[in-house]
């Protein structure tokens, strides 16, 4: 159960390297990924490469690619029509031992990286338990977190935050 729940850390860390939370109004948000070196410490420090692996320009482009179409998919659990076609990019093979069998991405450096993060969420989606990565509610927050509740039905990152917020708003329009 625990691992299980390191990979949804791991994909809701790699969605929120676009912070969206909102600071003044209009905030668009804050980029993480402003260069292959970003992604290179992002894939490094969840073991994703290796660290004489190299991360390129194009590795990113994909990689805010990817980012991009799995957010939306968060969102509309049913169009994941382009998140398969830019899957399409990578090639994976399989690995028998006598113990297990075992997927693995042919790629080296940035684009294995990549695959990784796509077989994490392969996991993530066969265990079911896609549905407990979800985006905070709060338009101003957007925050993607990984849902421990036991219905997995919780729409804020931070009841303590952005739900009492939400509360207090409905709370004022009622009182108004
Ligand atoms: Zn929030």
């Amino acid at each position: 159960m625990g691992d299980k729940y390191r990979n949804l850390e791991v994909i809701a860390g790699f969605l929120n390297t676009y912070d969206k939370r909102m600071r003044f109004e209009g905030d668009p948000g804050v980029e993480l990924l402003n260069g292959p070196e970003d992604l290179y410490s992002f894939l490094l420090e969840h073991n994703l490469i290796l660290e004489q692996e190299k991360v390129t320009e194009q590795d990113l482009e994909l990689a805010i690619k990817l980012r991009e179409e799995t957010r939306k998919t968060i969102k509309n659990p049913n169009e994941m029509d382009t998140l398969n076609e830019l899957i399409g990019n990578f090639t994976f093979t399989i690995y028998f031992s006598e113990e297990s069998e075992e997927i693995h991405p042919v790629h080296r450096n940035g684009k294995k990286g990549l695959a990784k993060l796509i077989l994490l969420m392969y996991e993530i989606k066969r265990d079911d338990l896609w549905h407990r990565i979800r985006i905070c509610s709060a338009d101003d927050c957007q925050w993607v977190f990984v849902d421990h509740s036991r219905p997995g039905t919780g729409r804020w990152c931070s009841m303590k935050a952005c739900g009492n917020r939400a509360k207090n708003r409905t709370f004022r329009k009622r009182n108004k």
